[in-house]
This record gives C-alpha cells, structure tokens and sequence, in this order.
C-alpha cells in the first residue's frame, strides 16, 4: 500500500520521506508542488531529480479530488461542483463569486446522518467521513481554477454536505492545514463553521484557538418546531445550543451568526419571529434567513416575499441584526446535496 501525501503537513511528510533517504527541506518543496502547484504526480515536480522522484513515485500517492460533475449559473457567478474521491464516493462544493470576494463551500462529510427536514445531503443517509486531505482538495481545486483568472480563494464556508462537528479531528486538522502558509495560508477569520449544534463540540471547538466564525442553524425558535424541523435538536435542545454559542463567543470574540430557513407555513409567522427576539435579545450576534431551497422530495414550499421580508422586518424593529441571504444558483440545484442525489440515481 502507497502512502498517501495529500492531505499531511509538511512536517508530517518530512517524516515519511525521511524513511526513504530524502532530506527534510524536501519535504517543503513536495508540499508546495501538491498545494500551491497543484501537482497530480511526483513527475512533474521538476525541483526533485529523477532518482527522487522515482522513489517518491515507489511508495507514495498524491489522491486528489476528480470532477464528475460540474453546474455554472446562468449569471456565471456560482459554480457547482460534484467531486469524486479516490474511493468512488462522491460530494459536492460551490464556489460563489461575491461582490466582496470569492468564497467556497465545502463538504466535511459524504451525505449525513442528521436528517434536517429542508437539506437533500441527508435524504439518503450518512456514507462517511472526509479526510482532511479531500476536504482540502475540493478546495484546491477551486482554487486552480481561480488561479487561472487571476484570482483566488478568499473565504471558505464549511456548510456543504455533512455535520463538519460530528467529523471534529477531520475537519479542525483542515483548517490548521489550510492555514499553513505553504496551502492556502487562509487567515481564521475567512473561515466560518457551521453546525446543527453539537454542543460538546463546540465547546471543544471554543477552546482550539482558532478564531474562526461560528455559524448556528437555528431554523426554529423554540424545542417543538427545532424537533420537527432538525431530529438533533432531541439531543442538544435549543435552550442549551443557544448557552454553547454565547460560550464560544465570550471565548473566542467572534460573534455569532444564526441561520434561519423560512419554511412556509412552518416557522416563518411573526409569533416564531417573535420568541425569537426574546431568545436572541442582549446576544452579540446576528441573523440570516435563508428563504428554503425547495426539496422536492419533502414537499417544503418557500414563503412569500412578503412573508420573508414581514418577518425580517420585525427582527430589525426589534433590534437583531438580520440579513435575507442572496441568493445564488438557484438555476443549478445550489441546495445542498441535490446535484449528487441527481448524480447517484442515473448511475444506479
Ligand atoms: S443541513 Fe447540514 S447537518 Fe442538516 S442534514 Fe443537511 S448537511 Fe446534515
């Protein structure tokens, strides 16, 4: 079995390849042909000799991400991409192109296991966890072709397919490793986590150092509508989610951003906009409504605009600072884990 660089430190790799004779400041150089160079093969890493490389190429691989799929917006500002990994599985990512930047969002898991009443990633149960090395190549790739426009990857949004804090070692080991300045060297602050509410790993997460924004899908204001909308919500009830969240704050200084998907008929009456205010009244966060990508398989319908715009006007009135999300992609099944569902029933 070939061991795979993908995915490891530098450091990391200076170990394995120190079994094999080559000096460590190598080690530096193959990281660099992999995740700035965007190398497929030890061949094409021309700083290396022959001989170096044909002992790379002996014992180790470099396991990238495939595109099997790809869905660009009639506005050409979203791209969706439906990656393969070395085992077959598959998951998607989106690249955004946003006034302020270029902003990617990426899957932690293949399909996912919390069974979110409005989310197409969860319709057909969870397969597995992504390394980091996969979470970290659906990036790179993005920013391959970034790259050739001259541009790059500004900030990246962990709310793809899969619960980033049910694959916890995964995904921080991720971010440390897109932070590195031989990656991606991505600052903290342009990385946001978002969660369903693991309440152990946040407060985990609270204490990694990581000053990265946490984002909390709320979608209900109270324990029976969160229960019907988000299964999770029967473990880590609302009332201890909202506690985790002001302690990552306090914690890490970073406010906190609530997402609500206004589902018609379902959480977007202004008695729901109400309770929330009372929840949420005195935390230093803010909130975003995320009118529902319709899941045809669920039959959840997306509410008026006066609807979306009533309810986000009584949120301001009342002193919470909230945002109706922009949408993006619609034309091309920009709902989570839609473009996969597609993907997998032509193959079967
Ligand atoms: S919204 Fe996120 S946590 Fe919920 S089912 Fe979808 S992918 Fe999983």
């Amino acid at each position: 079995m070939k061991t795979n660089l993908f995915g490891l430190f530098q450091e990391e790799i200076a170990e394995h390849i120190r079994e094999h004779k080559l000096e460590k400041y190598r080690a530096k150089q193959i990281a660099e042909w992999m995740y700035r160079h965007h190398a497929s093969s030890f061949s094409e890493m021309t700083t290396l000799s022959k001989k170096m490389q044909a002992v790379l190429e002996e014992h180790f691989v470099i396991e990238r991400v495939t595109c099997v799929r790809q869905k660009v917006s009639a506005d050409n500002k979203t791209i969706k991409f439906l990656f393969s990994f070395a085992d077959g599985e598959t998951a998607e990512t989106v690249l955004m192109r946003q006034p302020y930047g270029n902003s990617v969002c990426l899957s932690t898991q293949v399909g996912c296991a919390m069974g979110c009443l409005f989310c197409a990633s969860t319709l057909a149960g969870l397969k597995r966890n992504l390394t980091a090395g996969e979470i970290l190549s659906q990036l790179l790739y993005v920013q391959k072709i970034l790259g050739e426009e001259e541009q790059h990857v500004t900030s990246i949004v962990l709310m793809g397919s899969g619960e980033p804090l049910v694959n916890y070692d995964n995904v921080v080991r991720f971010l440390r490793l897109c932070h590195e300045p031989y990656t991606m060297g991505l600052s903290y602050r342009s990385m946001t986590l978002s969660t369903c509410g693991i309440v152990p790993s946040i407060y985990r997460l609270a204490d990694e150092e990581l000053p990265i924004t946490l984002s909390i899908s709320l979608h209900a204001p109270n324990d029976e509508i969160r229960s019907e909308i988000m299964p999770i919500n029967r473990k880590y009830g609302i009332d201890e989610v909202l506690r985790a969240s002001e302690a990552y704050y306090e914690k890490t200084g970073r406010r906190i951003t609530y997402e609500y998907t206004l589902i018609d008929g379902k959480n977007d009456m202004i008695s729901c906009a109400d309770e929330l205010v009372r929840r949420l009244r005195g935390q230093n966060a803010n909130v975003n409504l995320i009118p529902v990508n319709p899941v045809p398989e669920r039959g959840l319908n997306r509410p008026s605009l006066t609807r979306i715009n009533r309810f986000c006007s009584y949120l301001q009135d009342h002193k919470i600072q909230t945002t109706i999300r922009k949408e993006m992609g619609t034309d091309i099944d920009a709902a989570c884990g839609q473009l996969r569902n597609q993907y997998l029933k032509q193959k079967k």
